[in-house]
């Protein structure tokens, strides 16, 4: 079966904080990504076509599929990954954190970055306009599966109707923040009317995955062109698999505790 990459970047930028590094991938390097899914003939698609085109027979997916997506929804997007996605004509689906919008990144205080510029409702309109897929993020960023259902259902149902407020258009992908879902925080997802949801996992994905658990692969900071070739063929991926199984499945317990939870570095 034809193995689809889900890619996660975060920020694009030189001048980052020492512990929020790994998360910025410079503007050079994101451009020698794009440069290398061109002269390769990577056809990119945003989240909701790839899920309409693995689940409808009638669409069919490109040879070589990627999705590119971007999570948190920093000012960044705009001046740094918009232009160069721009340049080739690529797409991408870009998950925001509503309740930072025009505003700073309040939650990453922690790691030195809360001051970092949030997109404005203006710029995302913009980029609504310009075919780069707009899709929720919650409202405050928390590890949804640490909330009860009350909470989770707050942070998750909110981020989509503002969205649908500003953009005039359904709403119809979430992404997880941390990657961080259980089966309540996938039903009120399903329930609140998206049609698919972005994990983590660090693995490829296929047709017939589990549209609410969607594998995304994080492209880090140190990124360059060769370790790009090989996340997108797939390679080293099953180690970080099953790291992220204990992080997510076994740790959840922990986090769960109000006394360790702001202890660990978080995938932002
Ligand atoms: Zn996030």
């Amino acid at each position: 079966m034809k193995p689809i990459p889900i890619l996660l970047y975060h920020s694009i930028a030189d001048q980052v904080a020492p512990p929020f590094k790994k998360w910025a991938v410079a503007p050079a390097a994101f451009a020698s990504h794009l440069d290398y899914l061109k002269s390769h003939h990577y056809r990119p698609m945003t989240v909701s076509q790839l899920v309409d085109s693995t689940e409808n027979n009638s669409a069919s997916l490109p040879e070589r599929p990627v999705v590119i997506t971007f999570d948190d929804g920093f000012a960044d997007f705009y001046t740094g990954a918009f232009p160069a996605l721009r340049q080739y004509d690529f797409t991408a689906t870009l998950y925001i954190t509503t309740g930072y919008i025009g505003q700073t990144s309040r939650w990453l205080s922690r790691e030195g970055e809360g001051e970092r510029p949030m997109l404005t409702w203006d710029q995302i309109r913009e980029l609504h306009t310009n075919g780069i897929e707009c899709g929720a993020h919650t409202h405050h960023h928390p590890q949804l599966d640490t909330l009860t259902t009350t909470a989770a259902h707050d942070e998750i149902v909110p981020s989509k109707l503002m969205l649908e407020h500003y953009l005039r258009q359904p709403v119809t992908t979430f992404a997880y923040p941390h990657g961080y879902y259980s089966p309540a925080v996938r039903r009120i997802v399903q329930e609140a009317g998206f049609s698919s949801a972005c994990a983590v996992k660090h693995a490829m994905s296929y047709k017939g995955d589990d549209r609410f658990a969607l594998a995304r692969i994080i492209v880090a900071a140190d990124t360059n062109t060769d370790a790009f070739a090989r996340l997108l063929a797939g390679q080293d991926l099953p180690v970080a698999l099953k790291r992220e199984r204990i992080q997510t499945k076994g740790w959840r317990w922990i986090r769960r505790s109000a006394k360790l939870i702001n202890q660990r570095r978080l995938t932002p």
